[in-house]
């Protein structure tokens, strides 16, 4: 085994590759944040007002969930930046002890709110709770997340849609390290608040490999991988990851925004990175999708009224532990529960399929897992050409 690569800890955090993979870019890492000790690759579920929809922070401890994700724009908005300082930042509003990040508040911005405006000084828009125009700077994203107090925090960047090509791509991708300048700058608390740049670009690979050099240039803790998983071909998708993460040091953590459907997770952990977030698990829940290995069990469809067994055999969260399908589906249209319990379900999965992808990685056999994973799902081998052409990238031949 080669010597683990060195810690880094001029920051507020300390990552430590534990084991690379032999074949793929997989590795499995200690990442030591101020409020957490995480394992990676690690999936981030994503609490948007501050908790996790259907969910309680003590719940999410039970299901050995360390690390968490939060949304600024709407903390900043409700319940407002004043209110999260006289709680002492979000950690302890929330009770929540554990591993956390924010973002930027930009995306939300961008994918939620109609009427916005980016400029040079930031991003333009109306408030959707009080109609008010607010500006949005670098400074004032940094200084939400300042009060938040996350271990890991986010730059505002530029954000284009993946779907968009041409000379936007291009002037999003020098305004994001212009932007990260500002950010570094007037982030408050560097000792305990690592601060995060995003690699754009776009699906354009020379935008993405000029956009890496530049942030490369900075003093940073980890980097982010942004721009993509908005709609783009997964052919572009996996591609600009595969990318990104070879520009990227391998002594620092890589974080692709965004991702979380398992086998995007398994395929992005073979590329080599080591976070991943994504709302996916806890909204697919609200629709009554359960996640299993293989795929999924929409438990609203008839054929589950008479099906006693958990949503999965092998699975020890305290849904499977306790109810059958049978039961969930008899209460999916009239008690919120049943979502509590699929959401449940669903966090337990995510973890499990992360916890399997690091003991894999580990013991040295990786690409078996990834080649079982995918027959488990596709048993008729009839695999989606990208994830063949992602594999293949990494030395890993899916059977036929
Ligand atoms: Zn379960």
């Amino acid at each position: 085994m080669a010597a683990p690569i060195a810690a880094t800890s001029e920051f507020a955090l300390t990552f430590k590759v534990l084991k690379t993979c032999s074949v793929t870019k997989a590795r499995t890492s200690i990442l030591t944040l101020p409020h957490a000790v995480v394992n990676t690759p690690v999936f981030m579920p994503v609490g948007t007002q501050g908790t996790l929809k259907g969910l309680l922070p003590e719940q999410l401890e039970e299901l050995n969930c360390n690390m968490m994700l939060s949304n600024t724009y709407h903390l900043g908005m409700r319940p407002g930046q004043s209110v999260i300082d006289k709680a002492g930042g979000l950690h302890k509003f929330m009770n929540w002890k554990h591993g956390l990040l924010t973002d930027s508040g930009g995306f939300q911005m961008v994918s939620l709110v109609k009427l916005s405006e980016v400029t040079e000084d930031g991003v333009k828009f109306v408030s959707p709770y009080d109609e008010k125009e607010i500006m949005l700077t670098p400074e004032k994203s940094i200084d939400i997340q300042n009060s938040i107090g996350a271990d890991i925090i986010m730059q505002l960047d530029d954000v284009v849609s993946s779907t968009v090509s041409g000379p936007r791509v291009e002037e999003a991708m020098h305004r994001t390290y212009r932007w990260l300048d500002r950010c570094i700058k007037y982030h408050k608390n560097p000792k305990s608040q690592n601060l995060f740049p995003i690699v754009q670009g776009g699906l354009d690979p020379e935008l993405r490999r000029q956009c890496a050099a530049e942030l490369l240039k900075r003093k940073v803790a980890g980097y982010a991988i942004g721009g993509l998983s908005g709609g783009e071909a997964k052919e572009d998708f996996w591609k600009m990851v595969h990318l990104s993460t070879d520009l990227l040091p391998q002594d620092k953590p890589r974080y692709l925004m965004g991702v979380g459907f398992p086998m995007d997770l398994v395929i992005c952990s073979a590329l080599g990175c080591d976070m991943f977030d994504c709302v996916f698990p806890t909204r697919t829940a609200r629709f009554g999708t359960a996640l299993v290995p293989g795929g999924e069990l929409n438990l609203k469809l008839q054929k589950f009224a008479k099906d006693f067994r958990p949503i999965d055999e092998n699975c020890k969260c305290p849904t499977c532990l306790r109810y059958s399908r049978a039961y969930i589906y008899q209460i999916i249209r009239r008690e919120t529960a049943a979502c509590h319990m699929i959401t449940t379900h669903n966090i337990a999965h995510q973890m499990n399929l992360m916890k399997s992808i690091r003991e894999s990685i580990l013991e040295n056999r990786f690409p078996q897992f990834v080649e079982d994973f995918m027959v488990k799902m596709f048993p008729a081998k009839d695999y989606p050409v990208w994830a063949v052409d992602a594999l293949k990238a990494v030395n890993i031949q899916l059977p036929s």
